[in-house]
């Protein structure tokens, strides 16, 4: 009777163990919910403001990106840059 319930014991641990494993690999396999660096802020160059990527008006000036709070602060970027 004594080992029947050690080998009980081992098996629930087991099992648990098998358990968690198995959580593991099915978290691996599973793609990330939101695109990576959506969320990193980045700073409106005009106003000082930091936006989530994710919303902030985008703005390609000469190769490079640029991202603003809104579209009239993009503006304004590109009104400093032409004057
Ligand atoms: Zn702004």
């Amino acid at each position: 009777m004594y080992r029947f319930i050690l080998i009980l014991g081992l098996l629930t641990v087991l099992y648990f163990l098998l358990r968690r494993a198995l959580r593991e690999f099915k978290g691996q396999g599973q793609p990330e919910r939101l695109s990576p660096g959506k969320d990193q802020m980045v700073q409106d160059p005009v106003c000082r403001v930091f936006v989530p990527r994710g919303v902030a008006v985008t703005e390609d000036i000469g190769g490079q990106t640029y991202y603003f709070c809104s579209r009239s602060c993009a503006h304004k970027f590109q009104e400093q840059l032409a004057g």
